[in-house]
């Protein structure tokens, strides 16, 4: 049984192999390969090859700046900052100054891209300001990444025209359930960040123990629809005092296993993504960290950097520590 179940697992590498797009059942088969097994470790070489071979040793360094903290309309309920449930140790807002001025400093140690991550209900006219000034300090070749509320097409374009070069937007697993934004609006707002030529960076999360493997496939092949270069897989963070509090975590093996399956159905282009950074997932394709100032939905720390965020010197290090070349 366990010899017909390699043999199986062996024909969706062959397809991989031949550049052939995994089906979701595909991607079915493969996250439920156990943890731990043989097949398990033969998945997460297998994506590791890849990324070996499509990124050589280059390893991505990303950094978000969360730019306030209030009650939020998307009342996620994971989310530390939930309108029902906001338990941030205190609203915050940063000045345009405060924040021109960390990107500058991020920039100066060498990072390929800067999100500016906002509460769904920000004005968008004081985001598209930050967004030019922000623009005017980061090196050319620096992405500088919107991680916003919905919009739609006559946005999308003055984000481009602000200097934006992509936008962070996915459909959340139990999106409409677990948070009060529609998914339709979600969507539209993926195609209006497609239709305006803007770069689609997304992510399978917050993933829990509740999720199915196939709404999490579903996810990857969504990604790969819009033919993104960009991707990641995040689990949901156990933030107290929020209703998902009581539904816990997967482990960290788990999330490894998925970012490798992640890495064999998407084929993003450019790097893999895991959130948060953990060493262990830089042995299944991951090429790519994230740093932290500010807020973020996991903490209650306003500065998460402080917290539990890393640093820009820490997910260098640890993508040097596997062999990856970061700027
Ligand atoms: S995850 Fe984002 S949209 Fe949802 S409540 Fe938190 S800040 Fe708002």
């Amino acid at each position: 049984m366990s010899s017909q179940r390699s043999e199986a697992i062996d024909m969706l590498f062959s397809k991989v192999d031949r550049d052939e797009n995994l089906t979701l059942e595909n991607a079915v088969e493969l996250l439920n390969i156990e943890n731990g097994s043989s097949d398990f470790y033969r998945l997460l070489a297998k994506a590791q090859e890849l990324t070996y071979r499509e990124y050589k040793n280059r390893g991505y360094v990303f950094v978000q700046i969360g730019l306030n903290s209030r009650p939020c309309p998307g009342n996620c309920r994971f989310c530390s900052m939930g309108l029902d449930n906001f338990v941030v140790e205190e609203e915050t807002e940063k000045t345009e100054t405060e924040v021109v001025e960390e990107a500058k400093r991020a920039a100066a140690q060498g990072i390929d891209a800067l999100f500016l991550m906002t509460t769904a209900d920000y004005d968008i006219e004081k985001f598209l300001e930050i967004s030019r000034s922000v623009k005017a300090v980061l090196p050319e070749d620096v992405m500088l990444v919107a991680n916003i509320g919905d919009f739609g097409e006559e946005t999308a374009r003055r984000l481009k025209e602000a200097g934006v070069t992509g936008v962070y937007h996915i459909v959340r697993l139990n999106e409409g359930i677990d948070t009060d934004l529609d998914p339709a609006d979600r969507i539209r707002t993926l195609d209006a960040v497609r239709s305006a030529g803007l770069e689609l960076i997304y992510c399978v999360e917050p993933i829990g123990p509740e999720h199915t493997y196939e709404q999490i496939a579903g996810e990857m092949l969504r990604a790969r629809e819009y033919d993104v270069n960009i991707m990641a897989c995040m689990k949901r963070v156990c933030v107290k005092g929020t209703p998902l509090y009581e539904r816990g975590e997967i482990t960290d093996l788990e999330l490894t296993k998925i970012a490798a399956v992640t890495r064999l159905v998407t084929r993003p282009k450019t790097s893999m993504n895991v959130h948060e950074p953990k060493q262990i997932t830089l042995l299944a394709g991951v090429n790519q960290l994230y740093a932290e100032i500010g807020i973020n939905p996991r903490d209650c720390a306003v500065e998460t950097g402080m917290n539990r965020g890393c640093s820009i010197a820490d997910v260098k290090e640890m993508l040097r520590q596997v062999g990856y070349r970061t700027r």
